[in-house]
């Protein structure tokens, strides 16, 4: 038994648990959150499992790039939203749930509960720019 035996999203890749799949190819699969955030919320995963961005074969994630920009305009298409939200936590710490990647692609409105936002007053500061340039630095020598 390996670890993929019991998740759940390798599960709804092998049909072994439902799902309402809204398109399927040799290296992803897209399909509605079964706890929507908002109408329309639909997952897109790989089919082989890997964790998140901090693991997955760059091959199979440069593709699924196109297929995540091609899922958010169908999103905006038929629920003609004020926007569409996508994105991926990357761990636990990121509220990362199932550790299984997948991108959410979420229909956003103007005035909607979803609190992915900035904190309100997070513009009063602006960071200072050799503490910028350091970061930079650091994140590009990794
Ligand atoms: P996260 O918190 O980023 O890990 O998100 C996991 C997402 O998976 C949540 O939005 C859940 O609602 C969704 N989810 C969990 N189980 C299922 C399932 N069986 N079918 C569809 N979506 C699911
Ligand atoms: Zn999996």
């Amino acid at each position: 038994m390996t670890h993929t035996d019991d998740c759940i999203f390798c599960k709804i890749v092998k049909r072994q648990i439902p799902a309402s799949v809204v398109f399927e190819d040799e290296h992803c699969m897209a399909f509605m959150d079964i706890y929507p955030v908002s109408r329309g919320h639909c997952l897109l995963i790989p089919k082989k499992h890997f964790v998140n961005l901090l693991d997955v074969d760059l091959d199979v994630v440069a593709h699924m790039a196109r297929r995540l920009c091609e899922l958010t305009r169908r999103v905006k298409a038929v629920l003609s939203p004020d926007g569409v939200l996508s994105a991926v936590a990357n761990g636990e710490g990121a509220g990362q749930e199932v550790p299984h990647l997948h991108f959410h692609v979420i229909p956003r409105s103007k005035g909607d509960p979803f609190g992915f936002r900035f904190p309100p007053n997070y513009r009063e500061k602006m960071a200072d720019r050799s503490e910028l340039d350091k970061l930079a630095k650091a994140i590009r020598g990794v």
